[in-house]
């Protein structure tokens, strides 16, 4: 389709430049709008005016046009004009617009050997011009590549990023790449544009970490533990917060830490050169999630939320942070609290570390005491056998889940196929390790002998939640401890006579 306009054709010699206008109907792939022609158009019509010359033919083609079946009706008149030597010259936003294959061009520069000039972003190409000609297969080619599919086109834009030295993944600068210092504020009479890199040494520092933090997860050290870690070494995230438990994990799952790009879950492509985290140690951090996603541990960052109860209703108490912090070591304050959420009372608050100084307490006087262990012993010799099937079962059943999580990690299986098979497993799992913490008092490997008290104050004084918890469990066996509600006497202190331990079979 063609508009004609008043041009003076086929006299070349003494008449002025004569370029066409070419646009042709497509989407912005990252929006999905339309780029109208008429808009085309009118950006085509100022460069003719800025290179003096004189607007041939309005040409264009419509949204189809990019099928290689579809007939391209203002294509075809364009290669007329320059065939018949009326057109000098061709006007488009992007040669992607004009070339849907690099056929096309080498039609046009068969075409127009005696000199054709495409104007575009890009700039003017003469195609009597050895060089030129082979700036503008190489666009062409591009353009070819970046419509095949969308895997390809997200593969090009990284490879794009690479090639420009950018050296991370587009978008704002993420924790461990380089980019804009996201936490840079202008000064006087500077603009947003004065936005300084970080410096490659923070970038380096945060590989490191990322790296360290990967192989302590492994290890088991806590994601709240490795968030305090980063905290005190100077550590931010991208946007220059303070971490804590969920952001470590979210920034130690990113693929790309371990140099694969996905999309939508699936793997599309890999980052060339070194990556952050050794691969396998990535699939495998993934796969220890994957297996925990179900079932959270209650309490997971508090020693006593889950076995603590409500001294007024016997709910377990649960626990919350507060936005204080204590002032002598600066450590966030937190209290356990009876949860309405939970069905509880909500009567019940106690300071979290004041709870948590009598617990490391009651934890050191009663494994320390002999009564205690043989307690302990003999009550788990009654149901050894019990506890020795359990024991097996419970192996088999992680057996199996560790094999699923691994093949999640490695990509072998989708999530909706490790859902499938870890579903009844983890409710299987829940039951076994529910009768086992029964029998057990909550604690099957535990010392059934006593122990010196310095080296359970030890112990517990190096461990982190995830230590303590099981110590905790193992000093009370069968007892229930209760936080009592606090007396109104306006002391400061602590009132240690709040925790209350409860021997099995007597009221609370
Ligand atoms: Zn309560």
């Amino acid at each position: 389709m063609a508009i004609k306009h008043d041009v003076n054709a086929g006299q070349r010699a003494g008449r002025p430049i004569v370029l066409d206008s070419y646009g042709r109907l497509s989407r912005v792939p990252e929006t999905g709008e339309l780029e109208k022609i008429e808009t085309q158009w009118a950006d085509n019509r100022k460069v003719i005016e800025r290179v003096g010359a004189t607007l041939g033919e309005e040409l264009k083609d419509g949204l189809s046009a990019w099928k290689r079946s579809v007939r391209r009706a203002g294509w075809e008149r364009l290669l007329e004009r320059v065939e018949s030597g009326e057109s000098d010259g061709i006007v488009v936003w992007h040669t992607d617009r004009l070339f849907r294959q690099p056929r096309d061009l080498e039609k046009l520069i068969d075409l127009g050997e005696r000199g054709f000039k495409v104007y575009s972003a890009h700039g003017e190409r003469d195609l009597a011009d050895p060089d030129d000609r082979f700036i503008l297969r190489i666009e062409v080619a591009h353009a070819a590549r970046s419509s095949d599919d969308t895997s390809r086109r997200i593969k090009r834009r990284f490879a794009t990023k690479r090639e420009q030295g950018v050296g991370h993944l587009g978008g704002p600068r993420r924790f461990g790449w380089p980019g804009k210092d996201l936490t840079w504020v202008p000064g006087r009479g500077e603009t947003d544009g004065d936005r300084p890199d970080v410096p490659p040494g923070l970038v380096e520092q945060e590989r490191a970490a990322l790296r360290d933090g990967t192989d302590a997860q492994l290890a088991g050290i806590g994601q709240g533990t490795l968030a305090n870690e980063w905290n005190a070494a100077g550590l931010r995230t991208a946007l220059g917060r303070e971490w804590i438990a969920v952001t470590v994990k979210s920034v130690l799952l990113r693929p790309t830490n371990a140099g694969l790009i996905e999309h939508d879950g699936r793997l599309v492509g890999r980052i060339e050169g070194e990556p952050i985290v050794d691969p396998d140690k990535f699939a495998r951090l993934r796969a220890m999630y994957a297996a925990r996603r179900r079932g959270r541990v209650v309490g997971e960052s508090y020693v006593g939320t889950g076995i603590l109860r409500c001294g007024h209703c016997g709910t377990k108490l649960s626990a919350s942070r507060k936005n204080t912090v204590h002032k002598d070591t600066g450590e966030r304050s937190a209290v356990y609290f009876c949860n309405k959420q939970r069905r509880g009372c909500g009567k019940v608050y106690g300071d979290r570390r004041a709870v948590d100084h009598e617990l490391r307490l009651l934890v050191i006087a009663r494994q320390s005491d002999s009564r205690h262990a043989s307690a302990v012993a003999a009550a788990r010799a009654r149901v050894a056998n019990r506890l020795t099937e359990l024991h097996e079962e419970i192996t088999k059943c992680e057996e199996i889940q560790t094999a699923l999580s691994e093949r999640l990690g490695l990509l072998e299986i989708d999530v909706e196929a490790f859902d499938r098979g870890n579903k009844p497993i983890s409710a299987r799992l829940g039951k076994l390790r529910a009768e086992r913490d029964e029998l057990s008092g909550g604690n099957p490997d535990g010392p059934i002998k006593a122990q010196d008290p310095a080296e359970v104050a030890r112990q517990w004084d190096h461990g982190d939640v995830s230590e303590r918890r099981p110590m905790l469990l193992s000093a009370l066996g069968k007892t229930l401890l209760y936080l009592d509600p606090a007396t109104r006497t306006g002391a400061q202190t602590f009132d240690r006579k709040r925790l209350r331990p409860v021997e099995p079979g007597r009221s609370a």
